[in-house]
């Protein structure tokens, strides 16, 4: 479901044509659609609603921050996982109080800046890091809560780049260990252990590994209460799928009434429910706009070479990743039926979709089928809301492409292209900060 349409053969955003922008802004370049992104919340917050939990948006997925005031607005709080994401949270004008802080690596700085701000909680993920975080506070004079970062040791069934809730990955304490981490820590006057937390892996297409780890960390629950602990709050964790592909991810309604029922109860005796969303609010409200450069034949395969590649969308090349890739103006017979759906293949032609790094791994899309194309022609690369600008990088000296929300008839930029000056800009004035004469003589740059 997205705002996403043809109309007569051009591809639009809400009421905005994308060719419109192409001119306008340039390429590469991310479009999202404010109305897509909102519903998406809207309807995963509908259909928790009998849970009344805390949304924390997942920063992660799509960090603009006109993306994040956008959520804000909604009433979203925010999955944060550097201390960095706490300062665009901020910026954004979330109050930290609705924020969770998660991460495996949280350095003193970044842990000493969330107490200062009152995050919410602390998604603690390590023996080691709770010690570190109860005398930060205790130096600070700054009390924090907790949640337990639990490995409920569950297969989600993702690419095993994005599994995070078995045993064996460096992510939160095997489930088997939380009762003796409380018992060790659970008494902690400066960081107040109060809730659990699990994550068990991203774009999970399926409800039963998230009902099967519910059902442990109840089983867990229990055993904590019993054994004199109070749990205040659970985070499930986010890791709902997309629709990649048409009908790939079940809806936010189907997650919901598997979940609902086994946590109701307890919501009721007051338990504090949140949810950490990222990807299925995100990827489809965004696409990206390239340019098709020049078109190639090497040996048996035909390449579209376009003016942007993984350094502008890393997804494909790094989890192998599937986007729907179709052009921006199209004949009458190249509109897809849906154009996530797999489509007759008469007068299509096999490609690989390509970009301009120098890697032999820089690919948006491999074996194809696409409408004839030529140089000039504009792509889209579709359901790219979630992890693609954010993991964009500057590989071969090419700036960060621009950001566009589009908004009914209206569509601003969000986040400039960048310039020849922006590659540069940190490296104008080198900086001593050892003398050339010696070690011993110290600068202070
Ligand atoms: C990445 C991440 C999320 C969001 O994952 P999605 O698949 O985008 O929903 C939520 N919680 C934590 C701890 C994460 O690391």
């Amino acid at each position: 479901m997205d705002h996403f349409l043809y109309k007569d053969g051009r591809l639009y955003c809400e009421e905005v044509a994308l060719e419109a922008i192409a001119e306008r802004v340039g390429t590469p370049c991310y479009v999202y659609s404010r109305r897509t992104l909102l519903d998406h919340y809207q309807r995963l917050a509908e259909a928790f609603a009998p849970l009344d939990p805390l949304i924390c948006y997942s920063i992660k997925s799509c960090s603009n921050l006109a993306i994040c005031r956008t959520l804000a607005e909604a009433g979203a709080g925010m999955d944060l996982v550097s201390g960095g994401e706490l300062h665009r949270a901020q910026l954004a004008g979330v109050d930290p109080a609705r924020c969770v802080y998660a991460g495996v690596g949280k350095t003193d700085g970044e842990i000493r800046q969330a107490l200062e701000a009152s995050v919410g909680w602390f998604n603690v993920e390590s023996e080691s890091e709770f010690r570190t975080i109860s005398a930060l506070a205790q130096e600070t004079s700054r009390r924090c809560r907790a949640a337990l970062r639990v490995n409920p040791d569950v297969n989600p069934g993702t690419h095993r780049y994005t599994t995070t809730g078995k045993r064996e990955t460096k992510f939160g304490v095997d489930i088997e260990r939380a009762e003796a981490f409380f018992e060790t820590y659970g008494r902690d006057r400066n960081c107040v252990l109060v809730g659990i937390h699990l994550h068990i892996g991203s774009g999970v297409n399926s409800t039963e590994p998230f009902v099967t780890s519910m059902r442990k960390i109840c089983g867990l629950i229990d055993a904590l209460v019993a054994g004199g602990h109070r749990i205040e709050m659970l985070d499930i964790g986010g890791g709902f799928g997309a629709d990649y592909e048409t009908h790939q991810a079940p809806p936010a309604s189907e997650y919901a009434a598997q979940l609902v029922p086994l946590l109701l109860g307890r919501v009721k005796k007051g338990l504090q429910i949140v949810i950490e969303p990222g990807r299925t609010i995100t990827a489809n409200a965004g696409v990206l706009l390239l340019r098709v450069l020049f078109v190639k034949s090497s040996g048996r395969r035909r390449f579209v070479i376009c003016d942007g590649g993984m350094n502008t969308l890393l997804r494909p090349s790094h989890y192998g990743a599937f986007h729907f890739i179709w052009p921006c103006r199209v004949r009458a017979e190249h509109v897809p039926p849906h154009r996530r759906e797999r489509m007759d293949l008469a007068g299509l032609v096999e490609v690989d979709v390509v970009g301009p790094i120098c890697e032999s791994g820089d690919f948006l899309a491999q074996d194809r089928h696409l409408p004839p194309l030529g140089r000039g022609d504009l792509l889209v690369v579709f359901s790219t809301g979630a992890y693609g600008m954010v993991m964009a990088s500057r590989y071969n000296s090419m700036p960060l492409p621009a950001e566009v929300l589009v908004e009914g008839r209206s569509a601003r930029v969000v986040r400039h292209r960048e310039r020849y000056d922006d590659l540069t800009a940190h490296e104008r004035e080198p900086a001593a900060i050892f003398a050339s004469d010696g070690p011993r003589r110290m600068l202070d740059g």
